[in-house]
């Protein structure tokens, strides 16, 4: 088959990779604990999937408006306006199925061959993936280990040229566990002010899941609504990965143009998605604050249990459900690392290659697991550093 060259450039997402290895070798009989998958391992609230089903009976099982229905836009619009306190109205979101196909469209309508895009690497592997998929440019900035994966804003500043079009943010981060401070978000907002059509995508997915002060919006600081595409989603706050919901909030005059990708590739968002999603914004948020604060001690037991192992080092994660350790000092490969827990001690984690090439030297463990799988896992890897 002759593919057109264009899907030469399309990179992917290894997690569901790994996550059938480790499939295939729990159908052999063998133990396994999952710590590839970036999916809260809890059901979707009660009131939620009620809001669904409810829906549903009452025959919200057509086409909706590309955008998305009326209702659930404003609730997005009103949302925002308190949780982030930007100035915004339904003229400014787009639903979509699932946050990604943002990603898509954003990437799509921007970016092209001349054009170069920054990026955070080691980030979601996605971003890279379809910089080069639109021919333009992809410009990594790197998150530091040393820095608790934080960037150096210099060298940002540096790397922003008279080409540069877009710059993708995403705090709380994926793969790190890193998150923005407010007077980092500050600097970068200048810097974006600088210059005219440069623009941020601002992945803000994972926002609820914070662990240290609150989420700044860069859209929030003046002047920089305009500038600024928010990313976020259903998935990860409300555990909602299965009803493919997400949304960008942008400026009104690039909203046609997201909505015309949106309606040659996927038409609209699940009608009934849409209306349960409302009930996620609208109602109580005690399951959002629960959830997070089972991840917090999560991260704990995670973080002082890799820590306690000799030859791998471990950031605190700020954010997100990640812990993004070094193993350099075990002498293995990110790779070699990721393919021998699995085989050796049964636990399937990530490569940190696959997040970009700065990713090279350290691994993903998603904790969304319970506290004692994930003390199991740590004392496998314990028994399987110890024999290297
Ligand atoms: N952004 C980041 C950083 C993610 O990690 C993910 C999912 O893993 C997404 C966006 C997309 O989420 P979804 O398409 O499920 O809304």
């Amino acid at each position: 088959m002759t593919l057109a060259d264009r899907m030469n450039h399309l990179g992917t997402e290894t997690a569901f990779e790994v996550l059938a290895k480790a499939r295939a070798l729990e159908a052999q009989g063998k133990e396994i604990v999952h710590l590839e998958i970036g999916e809260p391992d809890f059901d979707t609230p009660r009131h939620i999937v009620e809001a669904g089903i409810q829906a549903l009976q009452d025959g919200q099982t057509h086409y909706g408006p590309t955008p998305g229905i009326p209702q659930l836009r404003e609730a997005i619009a009103r949302n925002s306006r308190e949780v982030r306190g930007i100035d915004t109205d339904p003229a400014h979101v787009v639903v979509t199925p699932g946050a990604k196909p943002i990603m898509f469209y954003v990437i799509l309508a921007l970016a092209e061959p001349g054009v170069e895009v920054i990026y955070p690497n080691p980030g979601f592997p996605i971003y890279e993936s379809m910089i080069r998929f639109s021919g333009a440019t992809p410009v990594p900035m790197r998150l530091i280990e040393e820095k608790g994966y934080h960037p150096d804003l210099d060298d940002l500043a540096s790397k922003i040229t008279g080409k540069t079009r877009l710059i993708i943010l995403n705090s709380p981060e994926n793969p790190c566990g890193s998150a923005l401070t407010r007077e980092e978000m500050e600097t970068i907002a200048n810097l974006v002010k600088q210059r005219d059509d440069l623009y941020v995508m601002a992945d803000e997915i994972y926002k609820d899941i914070l662990y240290t002060g609150e989420h700044h919006s860069i859209a929030a600081f003046p002047d920089m609504s305009r500038r600024t595409i928010i990313l976020d989603g259903f998935s990860k706050s409300y555990a909602m990965t299965g009803w493919r919901l997400g949304y960008g909030i942008m400026p009104p005059e690039l909203v046609p143009h997201i909505t015309r990708l949106a309606v040659n590739s996927v038409s609209c968002a699940a009608t009934f998605s849409q209306f349960a999603a409302i009930a996620a914004l609208d109602g109580p948020q005690d399951d959002v604050q629960a959830m997070a604060q089972e991840f917090s001690q999560r991260r704990r037991l995670i973080t002082d249990g890799l820590r306690s192992i000799d030859g791998i080092n471990c950031p605190e994660p700020e954010g997100a459900f990640y812990a993004f350790p070094s193993i350099r000092e075990t002498g293995l490969s990110s790779s070699e690392f990721e393919e021998r827990a699995l085989s050796e001690a049964g636990v399937a984690i990530l490569s940190g290659s696959a997040f970009g090439e700065y990713g090279e030297g350290y691994v993903r463990l998603s904790y969304a697991n319970s506290q004692e799988n994930i003390a199991k896992a740590v004392e496998s890897l314990r028994k399987f550093v110890g024999s290297l």
